[in-house]
Order: C-alpha cells, then sequence, then structure tokens
C-alpha cells in the first residue's frame, strides 16, 4: 500500500534530520528514509558516522563524537513526532503530484510513499582514486574511515592520501594506533586549515610524502604497500605500508533525481531562494547542494531552512 505524507525527507545527516526536526514540530509529520547501514553512501546518520571528534560544532565545549551527535539529532527529530524509516529511496518520480517514492522496503512494484512536497538531504560520499588494487582491497587494507577500521592497524604503518582536512583529521587519529602515518599528497602545499597543518607538523608519528601520486594499492588478500611516483622527477617508490586511508574530497549522492532535478556544472543539485529545486515543491539541503562549505552547522541550517520553505510552500498550497 502506498502511504500519503506531506513531507518525505530523504536522508539522514545533519541536513536531514534538522528538516525533520522543523517539520516535525511544525506538526508536517514528516517521514524520513534515513538510508540503510549495509550501505557506503545512505548509511543512516550520513558522513559524521563515520568520523571521529566534533570539535567545531558550536555548544558542545570539549567536542563531541560524530556518531553520538547524530543520535541526539535523531531522537530529537523521534521526540517530536518525525517517522524515521531504515530504508533507501530506490526511485523518485518528480514529474507529477503528489510525488512518488520507491524504497528498498516497499519493493519495486509500488510506490512506498506519496508526497505533497520532499526535501532531499542524501549528502555525498568519498571519491575514490580509481587505481588498480583500491576496490579489490577495499576492506582489507584500504579505507575511507580511520575511526572505524584504524584499530585494525595497531603498531602498523599506514599511509593516508589527500591534502584537506579530512586526510590531516584521519592521520591525527590514526597515530593512536599506527606505528606511522604517511601522508601522500600530490602537491608541496597542504589545502587543509592551519590549525590542522599546526597539529599534524607537530606529530612525531606523521611524515610526508609530498608531490606523490598513487599510483597501485599492491597486495593480494591484504594491503601490503602503496605505489607511488613523483611528479616532477617521474621516479617511483613504494612506500611499506599495511593500510591506505583515502582521504580526497566526495561527490554528491545525486543519482536518484538525473534528469529531474537541475543540477550545477559541478554535479552538485542546484537550488534557487534558499531551498527550492528546480520542481516546485521539491526542496534540497545539505552536501546534496553544497560544493563550498559542507560543514555539520552548515548542513544543519540548510536543512532547517527546506523545512521552513516547505512549510509555506504547503500553506500557500493550504495544506
Ligand atoms: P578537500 O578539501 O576537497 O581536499 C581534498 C584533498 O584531496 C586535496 O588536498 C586534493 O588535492 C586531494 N585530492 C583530490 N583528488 C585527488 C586525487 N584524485 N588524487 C590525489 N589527491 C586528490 O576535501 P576534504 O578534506 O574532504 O574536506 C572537505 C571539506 O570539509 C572542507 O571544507 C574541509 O574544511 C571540511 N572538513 C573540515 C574538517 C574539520 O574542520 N575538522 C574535517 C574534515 C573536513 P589538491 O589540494 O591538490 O586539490
Amino acid at each position: 500500500m502506498t502511504e500519503e505524507r506531506d513531507v518525505v525527507v530523504i536522508g539522514s545527516g545533519p541536513a536531514g534530520l534538522t528538516a525533520a526536526i522543523y517539520s516535525a514540530r511544525a506538526r508536517l509529520a514528516p517521514m524520513v528514509l534515513e538510508g540503510e547501514p549495509s550501505s557506503t553512501s545512505d548509511q543512516p546518520g550520513g558522513q559524521l558516522m563515520l568520523t571521529t571528534e566534533i570539535e567545531n560544532y558550536p555548544g558542545f565545549v570539549d567536542g563531541i563524537l560524530g556518531p553520538e551527535l547524530m543520535a541526539r539529532f535523531r531522537d530529537q527529530a523521534a521526540r517530536f513526532g518525525a517517522d524515521l524509516v531504515t530504508t533507501r529511496a530506490t526511485r523518485v518520480d518528480l514529474s507529477k503530484e503528489p510525488f512518488e517514492v520507491w524504497t528498498t522496503a516497499g519493493g519495486a512494484d509500488q510506490p512506498a510513499v506519496s508526497a505533497q512536497s520532499i526535501i532531499v538531504a542524501t549528502g555525498a560520499q568519498a571519491l575514490m582514486l580509481g587505481v588498480p588494487g583500491e576496490d579489490r582491497l577495499l576492506g582489507h587494507g584500504v579505507s575511507t574511515c580511520a575511526t572505524c577500521d584504524g584499530f585494525f592497524f595497531r603498531d602498523k604503518p599506514v599511509a593516508v592520501v589527500g591534502g584537506g582536512d579530512s586526510a590531516l583529521e584521519e592521520a591525527l587519529f590514526l597515530t593512536r594506533f599506527a606505528s606511522q602515518v604517511t601522508v601522500v599528497h600530490r602537491r608541496k602545499e597542504l589545502r587543509a586549515s592551519k590549525i590542522m597543518q599546526d597539529r599534524a607538523f607537530a606529530s612525531d608519528r606523521i611524515v610526508f610524502e609530498w608531490d606523490a601520486v598513487v599510483d597501485e594499492v599492491l597486495g593480494d588478500s591484504s594491503v601490503r604497500g602503496l605505489a607511488v611516483h613523483d611528479v616532477s622527477s617521474g621516479e617511483t617508490r613504494i612506500l611499506d605500508v599495511a593500510g591506505v586511508f583515502v582521504a580526497i574530497g566526495h561527490r554528491p549522492n545525486t543519482a536518484l533525481f538525473d534528469g529531474q532535478l537541475a543540477m550545477a556544472d559541478n554535479g552538485y543539485i542546484r537550488t534557487f531562494e534558499g531551498s527550492r529545486s528546480s520542481v516546485p515543491g521539491v526542496f534540497v539541503c545539505g552536501d546534496v547542494q553544497d560544493s563550498v562549505y559542507r560543514q555539520a552547522v552548515t548542513a544543519a541550517g540548510s536543512g532547517c531552512m527546506a523545512a521552513i520553505d516547505v512549510e509555506r510552500w504547503l500553506e500557500s498550497r493550504g495544506r
């Protein structure tokens, strides 16, 4: 049977759950399709489930762990009556109203829910290098999450690929376990913020492999090295590592909306006047529409905007 809702929120990171808190408090009884734990791109709670300490979310003076922060967002949404469903949206039809959404739980035959409005908060996921060995050894020494997998590398050397805040955050976290952390960066300057750079340079367990491009992840059933080459000399080198953490940025999760919502050239969903998408009644928030700020707090702020925009839109239609 197809359920009918005024608001369906797709995604349950900071943006989706803030949209849920606000729309639930506005008595819109939102249904939140929160994703599935087994999925890499749609895990409930979003990317913060894969992070460690969050030190810059306002209000948490001593920091808070990502998963704990998301558990609090979720409890708050549930407290106001948001209907949190552990399932993944598999297809949407935005060509007619009410909109229709299919889910893994509801199957492919009929839409699980029809919605007067939709809030898209599907977030982004980690980019991969695309080099030989990476895919094959994912989960066997190749990882995108130090919090999840760092423990397996106690007293072993590891590499982190990337030069942004994510890479240094991963590297710093890994110093708790690994014997040595080599940050492999394709340039000589880091992109990361000054405070993260200062911390990484101060660690005696972190070393840098500058101007280095990864060619291959080596190993049969587990990682035994990383082949890199120097961008200027072309010289190749093998780093002796047991783990490789890829931290080179993210791409927005937009596949559900291909051909239905306008996207910017960089692949992120376009928004107009706040959180409006190119389809009236569909609103967008969080990392799926933000290639610039990508912070938990900005995602949460945009989720609030989407909920307020939905409320006004439904009101204007007499609902
Ligand atoms: P990012 O800032 O886009 O950095 C990506 C890094 O990966 C860059 O150094 C880039 O090199 C490198 N890279 C990209 N593609 C590559 C490839 N194919 N091969 C090798 N290297 C590649 O991404 P991010 O670090 O995930 O950060 C995203 C946003 O989240 C930023 O705004 C960041 O400040 C924020 N963030 C904040 C915190 C914090 O405050 N604690 C933690 C994590 C993330 P180039 O520099 O040469 O382009």
